[in-house]
């Protein structure tokens, strides 16, 4: 794995990922798929770093492909390009279900009425006990990045072990991720959960000691909830039991959760757009599309609709982080509710253009304007919605590659 930004013990608030294009393609030109393909589920593997980049429009995957496949051979099999798939894949089932991601696909290992609606203190400070677990979110709260595998421990423990409805853990992941997707976040959770599949993930202490670098803090869990057989697992997943957090006081030092905001926090980069900047704009530009080819920052601006962040707060981290990358790129940004960004934007419509997307009420803004481009796909989007991704990838790997 790259050192640079996913070391979980990097000292507090050192924010690896630059926010900005620059760093995206750098990161893509380290994209080794074959190193990628044997260490990626390891800790330390060769894993990209592009989520927040991917996320938030700085890079598409078009691009990534393309850019990768100047350099090595790729194809339907490497293992790269099918995660790939993955957030295409969350993607295309978001365009069908909407809001309805947030309704579980099918029912849940134990009763619904045994999982609780927030997150107990234990978990919010990182004093659960169970190494893998507290260094793991003492790592979201530090960097806004977790590897694939921490996520899914998290996700795991949280629902099974602790009996947490598994929304009320995706909220709290999003709103600390730099790279947080409701679909890849909340769909993720729900496959963790087991309403997506109909089977719970599960792991142990041996899992997490196969894929944990020795020196990390987090990789010996011995004598903890996790230290168990995996029937032992199933059985207290299907069960109404919460295994509570570990009587022994071997948490490490205990944290407050970074605050969360609804609203760009005072110190983030903001400069607000005024009718000058609105006389020139010919593009609007969101959080989520935050790369345009040819198009001069001059001629942007950008939008925050409040509306949105209303149900899915963000760190100050990460507002800093969007907002660092927004500001170059555009000659202010506006900050309201949808519908006073509408009544803005609207007289002005016909000479505005902007990128389409499904994060609720900005798909309204940008809906609004009169040149809407759909966001970039490397793969195809059937019409039908697929229940399950082996079944999306069957139906797209029969066509050509798309590179
Ligand atoms: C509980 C849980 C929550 C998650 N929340 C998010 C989220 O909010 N945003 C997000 O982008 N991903 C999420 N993921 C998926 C995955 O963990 C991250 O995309 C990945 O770890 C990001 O690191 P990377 O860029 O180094 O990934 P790499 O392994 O280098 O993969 C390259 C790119 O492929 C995509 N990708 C890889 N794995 C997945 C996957 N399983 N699902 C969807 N896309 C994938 C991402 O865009 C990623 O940047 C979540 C997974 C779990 C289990």
């Amino acid at each position: 794995m790259d050192g640079s930004f996913a070391s979980p013990e990097r000292p507090g608030g050192v924010c690896a990922f630059a926010p900005n294009r620059s760093a995206a393609l750098e990161r893509c030109d380290r994209v080794d798929p074959k190193r990628y393909a044997a260490t990626r589920n390891h800790l330390q593997g060769a894993v990209s770093g592009l989520s927040p980049y991917i996320t938030h429009g700085l890079i598409t995957i078009p691009e990534v492909l393309d850019r990768i496949a100047s350099r090595h051979s790729l194809g339907w099999q490497d293992k790269f390009v099918f995660e790939l798939g993955w957030r295409e894949y969350f993607h295309h089932a978001w365009r069908h279900l909407a809001e309805a991601i947030w309704q579980p696909a099918r029912r849940l290992s134990a009763p619904a009425s045994a999982y609780r609606p927030e997150l107990p203190e234990d978990v919010t400070r990182a004093t659960t006990g169970v190494p893998a677990v507290d260094r793991s979110i003492l790592q979201l709260y530090r960097t806004g990045y977790l590897h694939n595998h921490q996520r899914m421990w998290l996700a795991s423990y949280l629902v099974h072990l602790r009996k947490i409805d598994w929304r009320a853990g995706a909220r709290w992941m999003y709103a600390h991720l730099f790279d947080g997707d409701l679909a890849s976040n909340t769909l993720s959770w729900q496959w963790v959960a087991g309403s997506w599949t109909g089977k719970p993930y599960l792991f142990n202490a041996e899992n997490v000691a196969k894929y944990a670098p020795r020196g990390w803090p987090g990789a010996r869990n011995a004598g903890t909830a996790i230290d168990r057989r995996y029937d032992e697992l199933e059985r207290i997943a299907a069960s109404t039991f919460d295994v509570g957090p570990e009587r022994r006081p071997i948490a490490p030092s205990p944290c407050e959760e970074p605050e969360l905001f609804t609203l760009p926090p005072p110190e983030a980069p903001l400069r607000t757009a005024d009718e000058a900047d609105l006389a020139h704009a010919r593009w609007v530009i969101h959080p989520w599309s935050m790369f345009v080819p040819a198009l001069n920052p001059e001629e942007a601006v950008g939008v925050i609709v409040t509306d949105f962040h209303a149900a899915h707060p963000w760190s100050a981290a990460r507002w800093n982080w969007v907002l660092s990358a927004l500001s170059p790129v555009t000659r202010g940004v506006l900050v309201g509710s949808r519908e006073a960004l509408v009544a803005v934007l609207a007289p002005r419509a016909a000479r505005l253009g902007g990128v389409e997307t499904l994060n609720p009420f900005y798909r309204d803004v940008i809906a609004s304007l009169g040149q809407r481009l759909a966001p970039p796909r490397a793969f195809p989007d059937p019409e039908r919605l697929h229940r399950s991704f082996s079944s999306f990838w069957h139906a797209i790997s029969k066509g050509p590659f798309p590179i």
